[in-house]
This record gives structure tokens, sequence and C-alpha cells, in this order.
């Protein structure tokens, strides 16, 4: 690995030939550089190579570009994208027959201008990112230059690029701070969080040479276009690229929860979370019995047998406990359905009692979720920001909506799961970057088979951090973090206080408040414009309190003043959850070799010491009781808050290869089920021939299904004709069906329906068996994301294969003439649930097209999301 780093080495002198080489090329010379470069590429049989090969003179392209963009504008003869890029961008315009590029732009309402050329160290990082490396450059490096290099060079394949970060600030930020460099050679480039997911803008970002986008937005994407039930919604075509910026907050943070949509009603029976409400109060009041135990760890709470015998009894009902899973039971489906029913109650019931004693016990708010609009709001424990279309799952999110008595809204189940490590995979190639990722070096070796390198800052580090200091109380500690923030306002020097939680910065602010000192808050809560905020932190004695938001990607600029007085000091209220978080704290100051300082703060009282074991803790009661002082900043006591840090970051680390090895076990099935249903999606004739099989296979009459198909053609036309009368720009139509089992509705072309048997019999086909597989797909999930044992796991080829019978099964019985029915009534004229496909507005869109909480199209009089829609329509994003 080292000498291949040599070899990059040299490659920089290279890159810096060639691009002194086109200085003297005029802007229409430098574009036609590029153009030729394209063609080289798109003429080659091997791609990887040609790009290997082409790499300096990209590299140096890119550079040169840079460098006459620092200069001023830059003036070319206007071509057809410039033209089309100047009547949607500011930064370009037409005079005559000239295309002029400014090098001033809005960069998403923040006034921004080009002054960047890339250093030796950056061509260096662009290197190794090309060649699939996980970087770790210092903050304030310039990671976004670095990462131009290899986007524009891997874009030139038209095979997509995707570049990924953390939060929808920082992907918007950087696509429009980068966008004008890759427009000027005419490569094209979107940003997916601008967009809804509906939005056909969405689907032509993903058609772009360049991608900007977060990962959450990048997954769920994936697998919303595997729960697609027209082609035409499927987005993400290639997985080519990926370029991660904040790479570990990404694969090792955020590892430990997947990407579940969900969708289906099941836990949210809000009466039966309320009636239990007073039992498990009593129960947490009670603390002379040990009714539960608590793991903090895993956000976890158990009853204890104790505590089950004690609810058994309240409730009357001994058999509560009896069984935990449906599994279980071998022969559950020989059993009676009032048996089965008892079970799937006490079932239910148990969930019910342990997400509320979680509720109870493990979350807390302010710290876990906040309160907005009456709603229970999840705050990413790594970001800080609020995931507002998540919840959490099984109940958990009901329970502390019960809990903080706000309204109940719906919940769900989990029909799409993805890992993070699983959807890499799917990628011919990845790469990353961020301030922090040495310390995480082996992980990203074992989980993403990822070299890590170093690259050296452009000036040396100067930045002060000071040693722990460490106090016997939280109040000692809070004293001494009020005095230093004193000291840099009068030193006028700037100060950013990180905290962990809204909820410890609430507590610091009010400490501030008491000394009359101004501020700003930088968190997902109080913060309205973070980027102002931002701009603000480096000015003279400002006082900014953040939770972990600026922990990430946040470009402090201290004022000329500041700088002179010290620089910015970033002071961290307690240690963070890692060593690496704290250093991303640390990595706010000092950037560019500027002047600046960080100290973290640390009692006796703090929660990290609960991951130091017994003995550990003893070992340092002992040390401190020969300490008089209540200052404890000794490097012996120091010793045990850094091992309090690394048990934690271990015990996670075992966790996430746990959370890893569970989307393992559904990768092999989920890859085998996503093909067979891209097959049916994409193809209308397999799902004729397939529906053809399963009809012979089963001995079905075929004449009798093609006739009840065609009764219900004949009224498909009619429903039609009077939603064309109502509305003649209709394009779409949604009609409901139900079979004996479930209501489900079709979403029909207008014009196809009236006029073709055949498009009506093949969608209706088609559809019909979407939707049985995303129903058993969806059990076989919940099934797979539970806990199973070994012999379970080698059980799942079974289930598989019993899963797609069942389908075979269900498919049939759909057809099958007497089970289905236009669930319509006459009179009810066809409502909102029309979607015009002409339209590209989300905004229109969203107002035409039905919404969970409208009337659902049946004339039920019940909410859509209650009746036809209640099933996997009702589809949202969420993380566990
Ligand atoms: P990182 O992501 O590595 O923390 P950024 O990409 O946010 O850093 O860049 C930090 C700052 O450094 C930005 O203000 C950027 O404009 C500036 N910068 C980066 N590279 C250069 C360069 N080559 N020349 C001048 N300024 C640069
Ligand atoms: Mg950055």
């Amino acid at each position: 690995m080292n000498d291949s780093i040599e070899i990059f080495k040299r490659q920089i002198s290279h890159i810096n030939e060639i691009f002194h080489s086109y200085e003297n090329l005029t802007n229409d010379e430098l574009r036609e550089k590029g153009i030729q470069i394209k063609i080289t590429v798109s003429n080659s049989s091997d791609k990887n190579e040609t790009l290997n090969k082409a790499l300096p003179e990209v590299y140096a392209l890119v550079k040169e570009t840079a460098r006459r963009f620092s200069l001023g504008q830059v003036v070319v003869m206007a071509n057809k994208y410039d033209i089309w890029l100047a009547s949607n961008y500011d930064f370009v315009e037409i005079n005559g027959n000239k295309a002029i590029y400014h090098n001033k732009w809005d960069a998403g309402g923040v006034p921004f201008e080009w002054n960047m050329v890339h250093y030796d160290e950056q061509l260096l990082g662009g290197i190794l990112l090309h060649y699939g490396y996980a970087i770790e450059m210092a903050t304030g490096e310039g990671k976004t230059l670095v990462a131009t290099l290899p986007v524009f060079l891997n874009a030139l394949t038209h095979q997509g690029v995707h570049l990924m970060t953390v939060n929808d600030y920082l992907s918007k930020r950087d696509y429009h701070l980068t966008h004008p460099i890759y427009a000027f050679h005419g490569l094209t480039v979107e940003c997916i969080e601008q967009y809804e997911r509906y939005d056909e803008r969405r689907k032509y970002a993903y058609n772009c040479d360049i991608t900007f986008g977060t990962n959450s937005g990048f997954v769920f994407d994936y697998l919303f276009d595997h729960l697609a039930t027209d082609p035409k919604e499927c987005v993400q075509e290639h997985h080519n690229f990926a370029i991660i910026d904040e790479l570990d907050s990404i694969l090792i943070d955020e590892a430990d929860t997947p990407h579940i949509v969900s969708g289906g009603m099941y836990y949210n029976n809000e009466d039966i979370y309320k009636k239990h409400l007073s039992l498990i109060e009593d129960i947490i009041k009670d603390s002379s019995k040990k009714y539960y135990t608590i793991d903090l760890l895993n956000k976890d709470a158990a009853f204890t047998s104790e505590g089950e015998s004690y609810i058994s009894n309240r409730l009357n009902n001994k058999d509560l406990f009896k069984i935990r899973k449906k599994y279980e039971l071998k022969n559950y489906n020989l059993l009676s359905e009032e048996q089965r029913k008892q079970i799937m109650n006490n079932i239910y019931l148990q969930n019910v009692l342990h997400q509320l004693l979680r509720a109870y016990t493990v979350f807390e708010k302010d710290v876990d979720y906040v309160i907005q609009n009456e709603a229970v709001k999840i705050v990413d424990p790594y970001t800080g920001r609020i995931k507002e279309t998540h919840r959490w799952e099984h109940g958990l999110h009901t329970a502390i909506e019960i809990k903080e008595k706000v309204k109940v809204q719906d919940d769900s189940d989990g029909i799409a799961v993805i890992s993070l490590k699983n959807f890499f995979k799917l990628y011919n190639k990845i790469a990353g970057m961020s301030g922090t990722i040495m310390t995480a070096k082996d992980e990203l070796r074992e989980m993403y088979n990822l070299d890590c390198s170093q690259i050296p800052t452009h000036n040396p580090i100067i930045r002060i951090d000071n040693p722990l200091y460490i106090f016997r109380t939280s109040i000692q500690k809070d004293e001494a973090i009020l005095n230093k923030v004193v000291e840099n306002v009068h030193k006028g020097r700037p100060t950013l206080i990180g905290s962990l939680s809204i909820k410890r910065a609430d507590a610091i602010e009010k400490l501030l408040s008491q000394r009359k000192l101004n501020f700003n808050r930088l968190d997902a809560k109080t913060t309205k414009d973070e980027s102002l905020t931002v701009s603000k932190a480096g000015i003279g004695n400002t006082i900014t309190l953040s939770t972990s938001v600026a922990g990430r990607g946040t470009d402090i600029k201290p004022s000329h003043d500041a700088l002179i007085n010290g620089g910015l000091c970033v002071i961290g209220t307690d240690l963070f959850t890692s060593i690496r978080t704290d250093l991303q704290l640390k990595g706010r100051t000092g950037r560019q070799g500027d002047p600046g300082s960080s100290m973290f703060f640390a009692s006796l009282e703090d929660h990290i010491l609960k991951y130091l074991s017994t003995e550990e803790r003893k070992e340092l009661d002992d040390i401190i009781s020969n300490i008089n002082s209540d200052d404890l900043s000794y490097d012996n006591v120091r010793y045990y808050f850094k091992l309090a840090q690394t048990n934690r970051e271990n015990i996670f680390k075992i966790k996430r290869a746990k959370q890893a090895r569970k989307d393992d076990i559904i990768a092999p099935h989920r890859s085998k089920f996503y093909k067979q249903r891209n097959k049916v999606l994409f193809d209308a004739i397999y799902a004729d021939e397939l529906i053809n099989d399963i009809i012979t296979e089963y001995n079905i009459k075929i004449n009798e299904i093609e006739k009840h198909l065609l009764s219900l053609y004949d009224k498909a036309k009619e429903l039609t004709l009077r939603a064309r009368r109502n509305n003649s720009n209709r394009q779409q139509i949604l009609i409901p069906f139900s079979d004996n089992q479930h209501p489900f509705t079709i979403k029909y072309d207008v014009n196809l329906i009236q006029t073709s048997l055949q498009y009506f019999m093949s969608e209706f086909k088609r559809q019909s068996i979407l939707q049985i597989y995303d129903e058993s797909w969806k059990e076989l999930v919940l099934h797979m994301m539970q806990d199973l044992d070994q012999k379970e796991i080698d059980e799942l080829d079974g289930d598989y294969v019993r899963m797609i019978k069942n389908v075979h099964q269900n498919i049939i019985s759909r057809l099958q003439s007497s089970s289905i029915v236009f669930n319509f009534i006459e009179e009810t004229p066809i409502p909102s649930a029309i979607i015009n496909s002409n339209q590209v507005n989300t905004e229109q869109l969203k107002n035409m097209a039905i919404t969970k909480d409208s009337p659902c199209p049946c004339g039920s009089g019940k909410k859509y999301c209650e009746c036809h829609g209640g099933n996997i329509r009702n589809i949202r994003r969420r993380r566990i």
C-alpha cells in the first residue's frame, strides 16, 4: 500500500507539469481539451484503464479551470448547454455569441466567490479517492475541492458518480459551490435533496453525470424503487462510483441503524397503550422491587421474571408471557382459530408493555427526541439533527407519544430494509473522506474492504489541544466551563461550546444567561438559519452553543481580530461518544494552520464512566481517594475516562457487526426477490407468462379468469369515461378493487384503458403480482429481522421457497372469478385520486394525488389510509 502511495505522490509533479502547459491555452482551447478527453474515454473499451491513464491530464484540467475561475470571469464561445445553463442559473450569462462564466454566484442563498486552486495535498487526496481509498484530511483542508478531481474524472464515463454526505445542508452547499466548474466542461450535475421523491426532477438528477445527495436519500431511493408499481417511478439506475464525504459518520456511526421503509399499520392501537399506562407507571414507581432491568447501551429495558408475574397477576392473564414468538410453535397452524387469536393477542400485548417500559426508562425528551408541533420527533444521535419523517418502530414511537400525551400518529411495519454495508456493495467502487478516519481504519477494512490513508495538512497544525479537565462534581465542572467562556469573551476570542444533547445545551444556556452572556444556539431544535449562525460563529467574541450538529463539515471562519486574540476556542462540555467524535469537535478550530485551541471537561458524575467495568471503576475510585483537591486533572485519572470511551466504542463495534450480520442474512434473499420483482415491474409480458405458468401449475380454467376480467374491464371503462367527463385533462386514474382478502388500487392510464383490453388485463395481472409479492416479502423480512438462531437461519431458504409458493396460491385466489369486485359505490364521483402525469410540479402533484388522510376513492367514507391505502401504499421513511 505504501509503495502505491509513493507512486501516487510522483503523479503530483506530472499533473502540475501538464497544468502549467495549459496556462497559455485560450478558454475555448481549454474546453476543447476536455472534449478530447471525453471522446477518448467514450471510445475506450476498458474504462477503468482509460481513466487511470487520463487522470493526470484531467486533474490538470480541473486545476487550471479552478485557477481561471479564481482570476475572474471566464469567457468562451457559447454552446447550447451554456445557453440552457444561462436560463436556469446565475453563474453563466450569454452575451452575443459568448458565454460569460462568473466567478461569483449564489450558493444556495449564500453569496460565494471562487478563489481556490488545488494544492498538492489536495491533488494527492484526489488521486487516492479515484483509487478507492478512505482518506483522512483534517478539517478545513478543502475536501470539497478535493472531491472535484475524482468526481470530474469518473463522471466522464457517464455512468454516474454519486457524491454523498451526512445531511442535506452540506449536500446542497457542496453542490452549489462546485456546480459551475463541472458545468463549464459540459458535465451535468444535480442534487437529489432539492426535490421530493415523486418529482420528475429527482429522476433527472440521477441521470446526470454527477449526483449529489445524502446517504439516506440514496438508500431510500433504492428501497422505494423496489416498491414501485410503475416503472416510471424508479429513479436510481446505476451504482457506479460513490464518494462518501464524512465517511466515518456514514459507514461507522450510522451503520448500526439499517434503513427501513415502512408501511401498513400495526402497532398504533393507542387504546391498548393508554389502558396499560398506569400499570407501567406503577412498576416504575415501585423502586423496592426489581421488576425490570435497563440496558442503556442498547436503549432497551426488559421485565424480570418477578415483573412478568406481577403483570400477569395484575392483568389476570397467566399465559401472557408463555409464548414469545409465533414461530416457536411448530404446530401453530393446527391450533384452533380461538387459540391462535389468544396467542397473537398476548404476543401483541407483550410488545406494548415492553415499548411502554422503554419509553419510560431509556428514552428521554430533548436527548433522544424533541416535541415539535405536538409531535414526537427523533433527534439523530450522531448529527444532532431532527429526522422529520422517521418513526421508531414496533410501537416504540406510539409509546412515547402516549407518555408525552401528544397525538398518536400512524405506525407501521418495515416493508423494505437494507444496511449501509449491503447498499454500498451495489457499487462498482466506493471511496470517501473525513477529518477523522484513522481511528476506525481496522473496522473500515473489515466491513467495507476499504484502505485508509492519511493526507498531510497543507500548513502545519498549531492548534492547542488541552488535556482533559476533570472535576469531582458536575456543578464544579460547569463552573469551570463558564469561567473559561468569560475569559474568552474578555480576550475577544470566539467560543464554540459543543454539548452532547439539546437538554445539556439547555442547562448551559441557563448558566450563560445567569451571567448575562449573549450567545447563539446551533442545534436542530432552536436554530432557524444554520448557515447564518455558522457564519457569525468566528466573529469577535461570539459564543456559539451547539449540539453535535456543529461536529461535521461545518466551516467556522475566525475573523482577523479573533485570530490575533488566539482564534476559535472549542469547549466540549463532556467527553463525546468516541475519541473520533471528540476529534471532530476539536477540528472545528485551528483549520489551515490557524491559531485556535480546544478543551474538554469531565466530572466523576459523567455518564461515560458507566462504561467502566466494576474493577476499573474501583481502581479509579482508589486513585481519587488519594487526591485532596476538587480538580482531578491528572493523567492517571484521565486514563480511566479514555478507557471508558474505548470500552464504549468496542461495545458499539460489536453491536454494529451484529446488525450487519442480520442484514447479511436477508441480503441473498433480497437480491433474488428484487430481481424477480423487477422482472414483473419492467416486463408486462413476463407477468403474463408467469400467470399462465401458475394457471397451468394449478390447473385452473383460463376462460373463467378471462371472462371475469372482461367484465371488470367493461366497468373500468365506464369509470374512466365518467372521470374524463368530469375533467378532460385526466391522464391517470386509480381504480379500487377488492378480493376477499385485501382491498387494493391500481393506477391506469386513462387513454390506454379506454382503447385496450390487453392493457387492462396485463396491468391488472402485473399489479396483482406486485402487491402480493410485497405483502409476502414484508412478512418474510419481519421474520428475518428477529433474532434468529443458526437453525432458523438455515431454514430461511426453505422459508423463501415457501413464500414464493404462497405467492402463487395467492395470485390464483385473486384471479379466480368470484373473488374480485370493484369496491366502488356507483354514485361517488371519482375524487382526488387522479394524477395528471404531465405535471412535474410536486406541489400540484401533491394536491392532485391522493394523500393518506384524504377520503378513500371507494366512497366508504373512511380515510384512504384506513381503507384501500391501509396496506403498503401508506409508505414513509424511517430509521430505527
Ligand atoms: P473540509 O471539508 O476539509 O473541512 P472545506 O472543503 O469545507 O474543508 O474547505 C474549507 C475552507 O477552505 C473553505 O472555505 C474553502 O473555500 C477553503 N479552501 C479549500 N481549498 C482551498 C484552496 N486550495 N485554496 C484556497 N482556499 C481553499
Ligand atoms: Mg467538508
